[in-house]
């Protein structure tokens, strides 16, 4: 494996709790009903996308872009209020095996929260070159979708037996095998192991601090 692309949210960063309660929060303020569970179920998708279905699902209508964007904006507004986020426990210790051993660090992410994709190489560690980022500006279709790890793994240059995606979510792990790459999932949710296998996860570990045993077995 040469390149590794990174999911951002549950894997670099332990954000989702906070991004759950903060969908939860706004979803119920504007009527829909939208759960904790319901945020991890969906995660992977862009906001757009999780308040386009939840404004169809409702009130059966095609929402505007100005209320989604209303509602997405006063998403990350209550996620702000939640406080920082920690990096992924363990994950800098993967991301250093990696570096030292001279491999592509790529982000692969549905995020559109400049909060958290500027201020990677502060908050996590100096892994991280915007040419080697993928985010909710660069693609037309976010994952499930393929798209996002396709377009990582073209701009890499390397064969996709070299490539190797980094996912938490089952809809994460649905994008990755779909463009055709080995997905390993890391499960720091609260979804079972089972929902990431369903998808076709190649590997699923429990936490970072395996991965990175594995990493170093296959070296
Ligand atoms: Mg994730």
């Amino acid at each position: 494996m040469k390149a590794f692309f990174f999911d951002q949210d549950g894997i670099l960063y332990d954000s989702m709790p906070k991004h759950a309660r903060a969908w939860a929060e706004v979803m119920h303020r504007h009527g829909f009903d939208f759960s904790e569970e319901d945020a991890f179920v969906n995660e992977g998708r862009t906001g757009k996308e999780v308040i386009r279905e939840a404004i169809w699902e409702l009130e059966h209508r095609e929402a505007s872009e100005d209320e989604i964007w209303d509602i997405y904006e006063e998403q990350c507004e209550i996620f702000r209020t939640l406080g920082e986020v920690e990096p992924i426990e363990g994950v800098v210790d993967v991301l250093r095996f990696l570096k030292k051993n001279k491999k592509e660090i790529w982000v692969v992410t549905g995020s559109a929260k400049s909060s958290l994709l500027d201020n990677l190489n502060t908050r996590i560690g100096p892994f991280f070159d915007r040419s080697r980022m993928i985010t909710a500006f660069d693609v037309t279709h976010c994952k499930p979708d393929p798209e996002p790890y396709l377009l990582a793994w073209d701009r890499s240059k390397y064969p996709k037996k070299d490539c190797c995606v980094i996912e938490n979510a089952p809809l994460g792990v649905r994008s990755g095998k779909a463009a055709g790459l080995f997905v390993i999932a890391v499960n720091t949710g609260p979804l079972a192991d089972a929902a990431l296998w369903n998808e076709g996860a190649d590997l699923v570990f429990p936490s970072m601090k395996e991965l990175l045993e594995w990493l170093k077995s296959s070296d």
